[in-house]
């Protein structure tokens, strides 16, 4: 009790701080979003998402070369096709916009995780496979299998399931399984939400749903308690890390599931969330160091990893203060 007690006393100055310091990022813990375009000759700007590009197969060498002179150690892929159909069959064409990108990251020492869904490669941008106007379940994830085994023969560290189909992850695991890829761990996007924070988003992977929505797979924001169910299903359905998507809104789930899980438990902090930031910051309504903060409550909540936007301009940040 005060006087005894002083918490000022350990606030006195910086190395104070940061000796008692609980939380703290590690670029190794963060993963960077990159975007290729198969029809793109060269990159573009993606007008949603300010200084966040589309790359081509071309200019995606160039910035695998950055970002690994940044210190950058993950990635995580989404691949945009130039044809689609109703099937998505793009998605596991062995000569796909994905599969031709992974090897550009990987020869540069740079892990790949590879987005699997549908969305960028469907005609009608849902993240299956349609009879009538409802994704079918049972055949989308038997296709979320053939994407799997098609992108970790492409040299794929880690497959990353974002449909939200039931047993997709258990799909995935026999398919990988019997393909001889069963060192190749799933990041399961569980608990992934409907939510609105992903506009920009379709902008830069051409995946708006060209009608309905994703309500009858994705999650109702209203949910706490059934994303700890969706998150026991893809456990027991053998995930290797469980996601929490998106992040800022939904703190109060990274708490929950890093109190009941003790996978790895990752959080993406998705583009609008970026671009909130971004906006504000570009606008000088808000200091540059939101984008710590920001980055820090998610780690705090519980977070192992963070997929962000702003991961290219953190590593650029640490590194200009190292050299
Ligand atoms: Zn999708």
């Amino acid at each position: 009790m005060y006087p005894n007690m002083r918490l000022r006393r350990l606030r006195l100055n910086e190395n104070m701080r940061e000796l008692v310091s609980e939380t703290s990022i590690g670029i190794s813990h963060m993963v960077m979003p990159v975007f290729i375009d198969e029809s793109l000759s060269d990159k573009r700007k993606i007008e949603s998402m300010s200084g966040i590009y589309q790359h081509s197969l071309n200019s995606a060498e160039a910035y695998a070369a950055h970002l690994k002179e940044l210190g950058i150690k993950w990635v995580l892929l989404f691949g945009i096709p130039k044809i689609k159909d109703a099937e998505g069959s793009e998605a596991y064409n062995e000569d796909g916009i994905i599969q031709r990108a992974v090897p550009i990251f990987r020869e540069r020492g740079i892990g790949v995780i590879t987005d699997l869904c549908m969305c960028e490669y469907t005609s009608h941008g849902h993240c299956g496979i349609l009879k009538g106007n409802y994704v079918d379940n049972d055949f989308t994830v038997n296709t979320y299998g053939r994407i799997a085994v098609s992108q970790a023969q492409s040299g794929a560290d880690i497959i990353a399931p974002s449909g939200m189909m039931d047993g997709q992850v258990k799909k995935i695991r026999e398919y990988l399984d019997k393909s001889g890829f069963e060192n190749v761990p799933v990041m399961a996007y569980s608990a992934k939400y409907s939510s609105s924070l992903y506009g920009p988003f379709r902008e830069a992977a051409k995946s708006a749903p060209s009608f309905g929505d994703r309500r009858t797979y994705q999650m109702n924001p209203a949910n706490g308690r059934e994303a700890m169910r969706e998150i026991t299903m893809d456990v027991e359905e053998g995930a290797d890390m469980i996601m929490i998507k998106p992040a800022l809104f939904y703190l109060d789930i990274i708490r929950q599931a890093r109190e009941r899980f003790d996978h790895p438990l990752v959080a993406y902090s998705v583009s609008g969330e970026y671009q909130m930031l971004k906006n504000a910051i570009d606008r000088k309504f808000l200091n540059e160091s939101v984008i710590e903060e920001s980055t820090l409550s998610i780690f705090r909540a519980g977070a192992d990893i963070v997929i962000s936007y702003f991961t290219e301009h953190m590593a650029e940040e640490r590194k200009k203060r190292s050299d």
